[in-house]
């Protein structure tokens, strides 16, 4: 079980999601879109690990901050080219053109499993939003990231997106067993909402609708 997850709705437009699986010795947050104070507001925990489930600006505008506490930031490989590019990771697009520097970036691949805390994270590859893109399941909570909302799927137009492999990932999310979605963006969702949403997207992509 995962005793709580707070959600942070942040003050910009993008209002991104970074949520918290607070666990009996610490937390695990799902992206850095939030200062680490914001974190502490409703965890007075340490902080154990940090998943990423991309590399764009709105999710890793605090990264740097998260880095410093020397724990491990686990995100896919392809986050480096995301870091190091204003485009890639859409700071440009925001008027912020930022590069980031981390030094404690540990690489997960599609079929990883983390254990953290006691609790185990499986990790999917999933991209098709930007190159980078991992989905997260802790328990029977999967975090999607900017893969798929409640009742959207994530932008294919940006840099590194692809509409053939946003059909694989969505897919491959299809196939999961979960009970409760915590998304980048917007309200939470469950699997019994997302088994009607994830077919009908994937015929949206495949008749170019999207
Ligand atoms: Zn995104």
């Amino acid at each position: 079980m995962i005793e709580s997850v707070k959600t942070f709705w942040k003050s910009n437009e993008l209002k991104q999601n970074t949520h918290v699986i607070i666990c009996d010795n610490g937390c695990i947050v799902i992206d850095a879109g939030c200062p680490i104070s914001e974190i502490k507001g409703v965890c007075d925990k340490p902080i154990s690990a940090v998943f990423i489930t991309h590399g764009h600006y709105d999710h890793i505008k605090y990264i740097e901050e998260y880095d410093r506490l020397n724990v491990p930031i686990y995100a896919n490989k392809n986050i480096v080219d995301m870091l190091n590019s204003p485009l890639l990771n859409v700071s440009a697009i925001f008027g912020v053109p930022t590069k980031y520097k981390i030094n404690n970036l540990s690489f997960v691949e599609d079929g990883d499993t983390i254990s953290v805390l006691g609790k185990v994270v499986k990790c999917f590859y999933t991209p098709g939003h930007s190159v980078d893109g991992m989905c997260y399941l802790c328990d029977d909570c999967l975090f999607t990231g900017d893969t798929l909302f409640s009742v959207a799927i994530g932008r294919v137009d940006l840099p590194s997106a692809d509409e053939g492999q946003m059909i694989e990932s969505l897919q491959k999310l299809n196939s999961l067993e979960y009970s409760t979605m915590y998304t980048g963006h917007g309200r939470t969702s469950t699997k019994k909402e997302q088994n009607s949403n994830i077919s009908h997207y994937i015929e949206l992509l495949k008749n170019k609708s999207i």
